[in-house]
């Protein structure tokens, strides 16, 4: 396994819409090597969640994970779409592996409802809350090419991450 190298901010990349991925194709060497690739690439960082995009490939593939209280099983998807929002919305301190030392709130739905396929290529449908569907949200931001910071409805918000541990959280704010 190779760990892959995070686009940043400014890199085009991060700002096309990624193609879908062939379903006949999910099974090969390629696309399995790659889903193993991005999830070290995310442990390794570490992050809770990556988009294909931000690694510099543009198709429809997203991992995360995340250990804890809150946390959620280590989940891929293909081709993801919403197709519930839950009426509920809620705010978020959210960063990004590819937006470096910035933290902000997002106002989101509480709640999802997602279809996927999942790397055997086999189709997924299910709900999501709390950070499980923030991080869904975000990391299929990143597949219409897409950050945190456009989703941000007050930027007044917008906060280094010094400033951030001193005057708003002590905990970390998991990265997406
Ligand atoms: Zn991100």
């Amino acid at each position: 396994m190779s760990k892959l190298t995070i686009a940043k901010l400014g890199n085009p990349i991060l700002r096309q819409a990624a193609a879908k991925v062939d379903p006949r194709e999910i099974r090969t060497y390629d696309i399995q090597q790659f889903i193993d690739d991005l999830i070290q690439t995310m442990l390794d960082e570490p992050g809770i969640g990556l988009a294909a995009p931000q690694v510099s490939r543009s198709i429809q593939l997203v991992v995360m994970g995340c250990e804890g209280e809150d946390g959620f099983p280590q989940t891929v998807l293909i081709n993801p779409k919403i197709i519930f929002y839950g009426p509920e919305l809620v705010e978020n301190w959210e960063g990004c592996l590819s937006v470096d030392g910035l933290r902000g709130k997002v106002t989101r739905p509480s709640v999802v409802r997602v279809k996927a396929l999942d790397r055997q290529g086999k189709s997924m449908d299910f709900e999501a809350t709390g950070l499980y569907a923030v991080c869904i949200q975000h990391e299929m931001d990143h597949l219409i090419g897409k950050v945190f910071l456009d989703r941000m409805t007050d930027m007044s918000t917008l906060t280094q991450i010094h400033e951030f541990n001193k005057y708003w959280q002590h905990d970390p704010v998991p990265v997406i």
